[in-house]
């Protein structure tokens, strides 16, 4: 019978684990000292070892002849443990045995002393899926364990752990497996099973496992069915990412604003069944991927793709600012979480690609469920808005899940007061903006500045301190920042403070804005009301505003 690599080459020894040595060594010494705790927690990603590092301690403390704290494999206890044939090693998984009754039996069972060996060991995989009962009986036991129990807890989701437990286990974390070594490794292993696995093969398996050492092999598993030769060309196949050229071609029309070929290649992808969850999740990963190449080109190992895939990666990478690629991921994103919960899945992917279409250069704003009733059309051909006419009032927002915003309806909307602000033409844009684009409309001032402010204030301090005596103006699209202190400036043009700001003004105006800035010393002493602002922007249209981010 066939036996699938990740398990035949499972590590089985300390030794054996690769890209742990903070876990393995620490725990070699406190077997070799006879100080081991009486319950861990093993945390770390999928594929990174925890239960692997569990099964091998279980055999550690309990083999005859523990070598230097590895296992010695040849004992009888090690020989038995392998073959899982040992009643004093217990594994459960919380994931299908996670109520209190199951924690219970635990009990019960952990009261009598081991059968054969020194120590009882209970390793319990996916501890947080155990519900809340459950983790109480098991923090019972865990307080005060038999001298001759041993507990392992693994978890991908430390943070659904209770505390409590926590404070009880001593924890190790387990990283992520970085794309070489896992490729090193499955060269190796490849080399003993006589297959064939060429170099950017490997890494790309390994890019594509994300970290994980079994999903690595476990995809090299598949290729080898496909060829014991295992080239660029079998991953891609194997791992279905041959064939998905329509990623880019969509994110090409998209880049390009070309709505009708966006939609067009969907409605075939969906005529052909592709699912537009899995489709939204596809293009979120190229989008980062995007967002990768263009703020940090050097880390090209950090992007699992082919060679062909990323030259049209890196071309629609140098077409798009970042802002650019920042407003179309969030616009992605929040797609996929609406996907979640929408009937009219097609419907909700559909808008998003209008938007990402429409948008194109300019902004990201949160779609809203009232737009759902509303055909694609509607944005596909906005009408042009003359340059005279009102604020145009964007898409209604989204009443944001915090009461806080509920009880403060439109709270990203700053009416034009009795002043004719009107008047203004709207502020000259980028270069990629469209004319007709409807989104480009005349800023006011952003009443809610001093909110903005205030919240930002505890985020960041430092950066908040050169925002005093600032204001904005805000449209539909752009919150344009006139800051006094000419320092502001250079706190801005590094990408953390940028963002930091960019996620409070998000979260107090309760939608994304393109965030632009300058700084402005010596014309306004007054507070600006809006006969300033006008004055100002108008000045601002003169110059340009200077962006501090390009
Ligand atoms: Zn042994």
């Amino acid at each position: 019978m066939y036996t699938a690599l990740y398990r035949k080459w499972r590590p089985k020894t300390f030794d054996d684990v690769i890209a742990q040595p903070h876990i393995t060594t620490t725990l070699k010494s406190q077997i070799k000292n006879g100080k081991t705790a009486h319950a861990y927690l093993f945390t770390g990603s999928r594929g990174t070892g925890k239960t692997t590092c569990a099964r091998i301690f279980a055999k550690a403390i309990n083999c005859e002849n523990s070598e230097d704290g590895n296992p010695c494999l040849s004992c009888s206890v090690c020989v038995d443990a392998e073959n899982e044939a040992l009643s004093d090693i217990i594994e459960i998984d919380a994931a299908s045995n996670n109520g209190v009754d199951d924690i219970r039996d635990l009990r019960d069972g952990a009261i009598y002393s081991p059968e054969r060996c020194k120590y009882k060991v209970y390793i319990i995989d996916e501890v947080h899926m155990l519900s809340v009962n459950a983790f109480n009986a098991l923090l019972k036991i865990i307080e005060e364990p038999p001298p001759y129990v041993k507990f392992v807890l693994a978890t991908t989701e430390v943070h659904k752990v209770l505390p409590t437990i926590l404070s009880r286990c001593q924890r190790f974390d387990f990283r992520r497996i970085m794309p070489e070594d896992i490729a090193k490794r499955l060269l190796y292993i490849a080399g003993e099973e006589n297959i064939n696995l060429s170099e950017d093969a490997a890494l790309l398996i390994a890019r594509l496992a994300d970290g994980g050492m079994r999903d690595a092999l476990s995809l090299l598993d598949q290729c080898i069915a496909y060829s014991t030769d295992v080239t660029l060309e079998t991953v891609s196949a194997a791992s279905g990412i041959a064939g998905r050229d329509y990623l880019f071609d969509i994110i090409e029309s998209v880049v390009r604003g070309d709505t009708s070929t966006a939609l067009t290649i969907t409605d075939k992808l969906y005529s052909m069944s592709k699912d537009i969850t899995r489709l939204c999740e596809e293009l979120i990963l190229q989008f980062r991927n995007i967002m990768l190449i263009k703020s940090v080109p050097e880390r090209k190992e950090l992007i699992a793709c082919l060679p062909s895939e990323q030259e049209r990666l890196s071309a629609i990478a140098s077409s798009l600012s970042i802002e650019d690629i920042l407003s179309k991921l969030t616009v992605l994103q929040e797609c996929n979480e609406r996907l979640s919960r929408s009937l009219a899945k097609r419907v909700e992917f559909e808008m998003c690609l209008v938007k990402l279409c429409t948008l194109m250069g300019t902004t990201v704003s949160i779609p809203k469920p009232k737009v759902t009733e509303t055909a694609p059309e509607t944005f596909v051909q906005p009408k042009p808005e003359p340059a005279e006419n009102k604020f145009v009032p964007p898409l209604k927002e989204e009443p944001k899940p915090a009461a806080k915003e509920e009880t403060k309806p439109q709270p990203v909307k700053e009416e034009p007061k009795e002043e004719p602000v009107n008047k203004e033409e709207p502020v000259k844009e980028q270069p990629s903006v469209k004319p007709s684009d409807p989104t480009v409309d005349t800023p006011v001032v952003c009443n809610r500045w001093s909110d903005v402010l205030e919240e930002f204030q505890k985020v960041d301090p430092a950066v908040a301190a050169s925002l005093i005596d600032s204001y904005a103006f805000i449209n539909t699209t752009t919150i344009f920042i006139i800051a006094r202190n000419s320092f502001f400036m250079k706190l801005f043009a590094q990408e953390e403070n940028k963002v930091s700001l960019i996620k409070v003004i998000t979260k107090v105006l309760g939608k994304s804005y393109i965030v632009r800035a300058r700084s402005e010393n010596k014309e306004l002493e007054d507070k600006p009301e809006n006969h300033k602002a006008v004055e100002l922007l108008g000045k601002a249209k003169e110059n340009g505003i200077p962006t501090g981010t390009e």
